[in-house]
């Protein structure tokens, strides 16, 4: 069968403009791709570390990420597919991509790369956990084994969509432990999630990380909202 005969039949289109054509990895055409926004250097790591200074004893946050994530553009669709629509091979090229920017940008080693993770209950529901996929794709790229015993979700929280910033906060403290048996003390562990709104998560699972003896928290995610939009446009965005 000639290709041009199984694209008449099942046209490859672009998951974001739905136009036919030679669409890649990541499901865009070349000019969807373009209107991803990259995450300048520092900038993730610099929101982080400044919303942690009152209560964090971790040291600076340095933070790696992606690409912006708003309604402008493909990222929304692209974090969509991969969390909810199990792509789960696309998760693993998307950490590859970071994984890839990791390794320009990083001045340190880290010892492990640790997903968020999900209660069980949820990973039951879903199947997969999205940030493990992401965390996958990192490994493959910079050799740095994945550990997930080293922090563990203990309390099912209630969706953080459609939540303000301090609800979010609220609703996460205290839901990590780090892994039964597991010692964190002295590890470089590079934190991995899809998207930071607001990063409530993030600090939730940090502060548990620095408490039990952590000697460095990073994190990485591929998208990351602007922290200058408003809390109740961030909110929108993350629906
Ligand atoms: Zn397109």
């Amino acid at each position: 069968m000639s290709p041009l005969f199984l694209d008449t039949v099942f046209p490859v289109r672009c998951l974001a403009c739905d136009r036919p054509g030679n669409v890649g990895i990541l499901e865009l055409c070349l000019s969807c791709i373009c209107t991803l926004c990259p995450v300048a250097e520092g900038h993730l790591g610099d929101y982080v570390s400044r919303s942690l200074s009152a209560n964090n004893n971790s040291g600076p946050i340095r933070g790696y990420a992606g690409w912006y994530y708003d309604e402008e553009n493909p990222a929304r669709l692209l974090q969509k597919r991969i969390k909810y629509d199990g792509h789960r091979t696309l998760g693993k090229h998307l950490g590859m991509l970071l994984g890839r920017r990791i390794n320009e940008q990083a001045e340190s080693s880290f010892d492990v790369i640790t997903p968020i993770p999900l209660h069980r209950i949820r990973l039951i529901e879903r199947g997969h956990n999205q940030s493990t996929d992401i965390a996958n794709g990192l490994c493959s790229e910079t050799g740095i084994p994945v550990d997930e015993s080293v922090i563990r979700r203990t309390s099912f929280t209630a969706s953080q969509v459609g939540r303000s910033r301090d609800a979010r906060r609220l609703n996460l403290e205290g839901v990590f432990s780090t892994g039964a048996g597991t010692d964190v003390r002295g590890l470089h562990i590079l934190l991995i999630d899809d998207v930071v709104t607001t990063g409530a998560t993030l600090f939730s699972a940090i502060q548990t990380l620095s408490s039990a003896g952590a000697g460095g928290i990073s994190v990485a995610a591929l998208f990351f909202v602007r922290p200058d939009i408003s809390d109740s446009s961030r909110e929108e965005h993350y629906k």
